[in-house]
């Protein structure tokens, strides 16, 4: 049977604290705990507006988005509709029920203004980052690096062939992102090197194709799908705990991707004092001059494979079937015969070992070694020894437990893409990508935090990060 609801209104006033109806096991109770934003206004207080359109209070917009990336809610619309009617949310960005929510085109015009030349996500990514170091998350002994490709908001069929010439400034004023890669572009090429082809403003092959509405998204061919524009989020992260210790937004090619090793490495190392003993990663950052970098100027010892060119699969003799000898400096032959150089480097930073015709010509071998050219050619890159030391460490147990530890950034970008719905980006251009990922890997640092360091009585009841 169904019964009534009651009468009327028994009570015209209420006593309401926000407090006893958010949950203690409630996820954001975790988040608030580790996030302090104390120094955000005196880092924003040169950007804020005195007259026009008032601003939002810096707190509540970085809350508000903290909720955005951490739950997966990625239109501002949606996010402004959430903090209104949620009461963990209003809870969380300290706003009463009284309190007045942002319009959301008031969030749209504060977050893609003033915040964006404020670099206020690095400033709070930082923040979280340097506490999650005061907890003990960061050991700092071995980082590991990996790039994932996020889809940018440029719709594919709009795209039109690179060589075409652009009328970036017809019509309406070009946006921000036309505009940041048009200054981009005069920073790769200057004024001196115009007559030469305009080269793409990161590094890497030019791309075939370009979006008119965000030009410094790259034309991606995914494996067994179409070709998109997307930008890659680099992540440098600690062993330890998964602790993300740098992102990087840079275009998906995997020059730019490999090149910002060096960046959020430096950068780490300047900012926190973290300098790992060891960096993981895959074939892609083991080519020479990376590994000439990593082991001769930042003393790291790469846990990296080597990228090898040199293996011949079409049964004649690989350059691993030469032996070299360090003191003479010269390669020995399988038929037993010297290959020698004018140690002069070529422009793929390599010098060539040549044997001699005089050899090769009467060789019984040369079927197998060099069939088609009168004597063999070795070349044999000017940072061999840094690709010798990769070698040797691919073959201790440290490497074997290291390629495991490896999984741990790849498990961070299932999860951004599953959980947190980072899978297409909503803001354009190279700072609108860095915006989001940086605010992103905070998202999963504070969720990181949240479920780690809470009391134990209350840790299974978490959400799962
Ligand atoms: S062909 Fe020349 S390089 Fe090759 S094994 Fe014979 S002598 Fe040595």
């Amino acid at each position: 049977m169904m019964g009534n609801q009651g009468g009327g209104q028994e009570q015209l006033f209420y006593s309401f604290s926000l407090d006893d109806h958010v949950p203690r096991d409630h996820l954001l109770r975790g988040i608030d705990r580790f996030l302090d934003l104390g120094e955000l206004r005196q880092h924003l207080a040169g950007f804020y507006s005195h007259t026009g359109r008032p601003s939002i209070d810096p707190e509540l917009m970085i809350r508000m988005l903290v909720i955005g990336y951490s739950f997966g809610i990625r239109s501002e619309r949606r996010l402004c509709e959430e903090v209104h009617l949620n009461l963990a949310y209003r809870w969380f960005c300290r706003l009463d029920l009284n309190a007045q929510i942002p319009d959301h085109s008031t969030f749209s015009k504060n977050r893609h203004g003033r915040f964006r030349q404020s670099d206020a996500f690095r400033h709070v990514f930082e923040a979280v980052l340097r506490r999650c170091m005061r907890e003990g998350l960061v050991a700092g002994e071995g980082f590991a690096i990996d790039a994932s490709v996020i889809k940018a908001d440029a719709s594919r069929a709009r795209g039109v062939p690179a060589g075409q010439d652009m009328k970036w400034s017809e019509g309406e004023a070009p946006s921000r992102a036309v505009r940041e890669y048009l200054a981009s572009l005069d920073v790769a090429n200057p004024a001196e090197d115009d007559e030469q082809a305009a080269g793409p403003p990161g590094g890497g092959n030019p791309p075939r194709t370009i979006s008119p509405t965000d030009p410094a998204a790259r034309w991606t061919a995914a494996p067994g799908g179409p070709a998109f524009f997307a930008y890659s989020t680099n992540y440098l992260i600690d062993l330890q705990a998964g602790i993300v210790v740098d992102v990087e937004a840079t275009p998906a090619n995997k020059t730019d991707e490999v090149e910002s090793t060096r960046t959020m490495v430096q950068r780490v190392e300047e900012r926190f004092a973290l300098k790992p003993k060891r960096l993981v990663g895959d074939t892609a950052y083991g080519a020479a001059p990376m590994l000439h970098w990593i082991v001769n100027e930042k003393k790291i010892e790469p846990h990296i494979p080597v990228w090898e060119k040199s293996q011949r699969d079409d049964g004649t003799f690989s350059r691993s079937d030469f032996r070299f000898d360090e003191q003479a400096a010269v390669y020995e032959c399988p038929g037993g015969k010297r290959l020698t150089t004018s140690g002069r480097p070529t422009s793929e930073a390599t010098v060539i070992f040549r044997a001699s015709n005089h050899d090769c010509g009467g060789c019984s071998l040369k079927q197998r070694c060099c069939p088609n050219t009168p004597n063999r050619k070795i070349a044999r890159s000017i940072y061999e020894e840094a690709r010798d030391v990769a070698r040797t460490v691919c073959t201790t147990p440290a490497y074997e437990q290291s390629r495991k530890e490896r999984k741990k950034v790849e498990m961070l970008f299932a999860h951004l893409k599953r959980i947190l719905k980072l899978d297409r980006l909503r803001l354009r251009g190279l700072s609108g990508a860095h915006d989001e990922f940086l605010l992103a890997a905070a998202a999963q640092n504070l969720r990181r935090m949240a479920k780690w360091l809470t009391p134990k009585a209350e840790i299974g009841k978490l959400i799962p990060v």
